[in-house]
């Protein structure tokens, strides 16, 4: 069986770094749940589609044509990576998600993920729907406060405008929207890690991951 440890947990919790170094570190591989949802945001919105319309977003979510290419994205034959990180992506993403259908679209695609010798996979439901047999389960949180901090601080890094005031309040919403779904909302599974990294650097909670994971 091949090893999984699922990294779940709000946005800008900083879990995307932590699990991507985890991977690494292990030789794992990594699997960033959320750029498929945030692709099924970008696809649609090239398309005029509605994150409303469930019927229209499910085919888009089955035939994402899209690759994985070491930190870049390609959809279509597009180098996607900037976009899909834009705060308008990461809504359009939230909103797609809240679609049983689309959910379960998706299903397949990240199972396919798992591949010798392991991987790190990085979402709302990895441990709780994805991957219910992952050996390692954390659910790494941060708060508000310290998680719109960062997420300012990426865009501005990014080159993009960013507003810290604007940031919490998209961030506390998406929060809302995550946790109140009634399909796979946001919440730690029984047996998960609780990692608080408010006051952490990326190597210490990177480190707690690993020692947890080889325990
Ligand atoms: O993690 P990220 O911020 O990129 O995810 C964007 C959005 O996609 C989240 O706010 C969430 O609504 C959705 N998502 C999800 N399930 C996942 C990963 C992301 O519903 N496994």
């Amino acid at each position: 069986n091949i090893p999984v440890i699922a990294i779940d947990g709000p946005t800008a919790s900083g879990k995307g770094t932590v699990a991507q170094q985890v991977a690494k570190r292990l030789g794992y591989h990594y699997l960033d749940s959320g750029a498929l949802y945030r692709l099924v945001g970008l696809a649609s919105f090239k398309r005029g589609i509605s994150t409303a319309s469930e019927s229209d977003l499910i085919p888009i979510a089955k035939n994402l044509n899209v690759i994985f290419q070491e930190d870049r994205v390609i959809l279509d034959g597009e180098d996607v990576s900037d976009q899909i990180r834009q705060e308008e992506m990461g809504k359009r993403a939230s909103e797609v998600a809240v679609h049983t259908g689309v959910r379960q679209a998706l299903v397949a695609r990240q199972q396919a993920f798992r591949q010798k010798p392991g991987l790190v996979a990085d979402g709302r439901d990895m441990a709780s729907v994805i991957f219910t047999d992952a050996v390692t389960k954390v659910f790494l949180t941060a708060s508000a406060e310290a998680r719109a901090d960062r997420r300012y601080k990426q865009l501005i890094a990014k080159g993009f405008s960013a507003n810290i005031d604007v940031l919490l309040q998209d961030l506390r919403d998406r929060d809302a929207r995550d946790a109140n779904r009634s399909q796979s909302p946001l919440k730690a599974v029984e047996g998960a890690h609780h990692l608080d990294t408010t006051s952490m650097t990326i190597e210490e909670a990177v480190n707690q991951v690993l020692k947890w994971h080889q325990a």
